[in-house]
């Protein structure tokens, strides 16, 4: 069979170790897994409540425009129902938006290191990848509008940076955004928009009245702790979004997403609760780089990019066979770095214990 050329020498996502397969390989009871900056605390109990009274629908087909999480989202961000495009995770938000704008002659500008699916979906459609190097982990904006011509579609500034966890401020956005030619689109990937501390940090949302060239993303899989549910969301121009609907699948979020993604919003306590524990938890991380003198980039999401000095790689296995998963930076474009999910405060202090005997072994 002959696959479209892009597809050659292209790899799957790789994701997080799963939890099971590193019990089996150690002989391991307990794993902690801080890779997926997946959320310690779960997801709210009235998500869980809506899903047990969704169950009886599961042999009919999805409602395909997403009425009621539409209807609830709308009203949460503060726009119109038809500003919203849902997509089984925002993943597939990044697919839709490369499906529908990028082609063979096209280019899309984005930070490196970045969440890697813009390139991925970029590439499978053809269009030329322009990857602007990140400046002590922060967005070059500058060095990504020099990147922007004639053929440029799409430029997505992630922000807060995974895997950096950095942030573009509000003002950096603004004069961002005021240079950027109205027909090129650009996104702001803001899954982790719920951690945000940073009082600097763009509101995006009231900037869609003056720019239609304004996507963004943002996801229940994060903070609302409902990665496997597979929902996420893009709000933008509304004549935008009519034209980019085809490029759905026509039932692509489920049932029991919307009723939990729309329980999960009624419950903030739960989200305030999770934001203030992961700054908690930001705080014992960053403790433990400071007394032993580690390079972190301070972080607006749930998780922490550490310089370990040593191949990231070492540190994941050492961590692996003690039971803790991480990510290693050597995946991520930080060779001597790895990057830890923000966990409770007694896994972070699990790992942390761990790190401190691979430095002092
Ligand atoms: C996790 C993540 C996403 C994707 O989340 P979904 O589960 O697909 O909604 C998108 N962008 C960034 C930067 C992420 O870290």
């Amino acid at each position: 069979m002959k696959v479209k050329q892009q597809l050659v020498g292209l790899s799957p996502y790789k994701p997080g170790k799963p939890i099971e397969e590193v019990k089996k390989e150690f002989g391991l009871k307990e794993v902690i897994k801080l890779a997926s900056n997946e959320n310690p605390f779960g997801c709210s109990q009235f998500a869980k409540s809506a899903i047990k009274e969704a169950l009886e629908k599961l042999a009919l087909y999805p409602d395909g425009y997403a009425q009621s999480i539409r209807t609830d989202v709308s009203a949460h961000v503060n726009v119109k129902e038809d500003q919203l495009i849902f997509g089984n995770g925002s993943d597939e938000v990044i697919l839709i938006l490369c499906r529908a704008l990028l082609t063979k002659g096209t280019n899309t500008v984005c930070a490196w290191p970045s969440f890697s699916q813009y390139k991925h979906n970029a590439v499978i459609e053809g269009a030329e990848v322009r990857e602007v190097p990140l400046v002590e982990g922060v967005h070059d904006l500058d060095g990504m509008l020099a990147q922007i011509d004639e053929n440029t579609r799409i430029v997505w500034v992630c922000n807060p940076n995974n895997p950096s966890g950095t942030y573009v401020n509000e003002e950096q956005f603004k004069q961002f955004l005021a240079k950027i030619p109205r027909d090129v689109l650009v996104v702001s990937d803001e899954a982790y928009f719920e951690y945000v501390v940073a009082e600097d940090y763009p509101q995006t949302v009231p900037l869609l009245k003056e720019y239609d060239n304004l996507m963004i993303l943002r996801t229940f899989s994060k903070a609302y702790g409902l990665a496997t549910l597979r929902i996420g969301y893009g709000i933008g121009n509304s004549d935008f979004i009519q034209k980019i609907e085809p490029a759905r699948e026509p039932f692509n979020t489920t049932t029991l997403a919307h009723v939990a993604a729309s329980a999960a919003l009624k419950d903030q306590d739960f989200i305030n609760y999770c934001k203030e524990s992961n700054r908690l938890g930001m705080d014992q991380f960053y403790q433990f780089c400071k007394e032993h003198d580690l390079k972190f980039y301070p972080s607006q999401g749930n998780f922490i990019l550490i310089d370990m000095k040593t191949p990231g790689n070492k540190v994941f296995n050492y961590l692996l066979e003690r039971g803790i998963i991480v990510r290693s930076g050597e995946a991520l474009g930080f060779p001597t770095f790895i990057r830890i999910t923000v966990g409770s405060a007694s896994q972070n202090e699990a790992i942390i214990q761990q790190l401190r005997a691979f430095i002092n072994n």
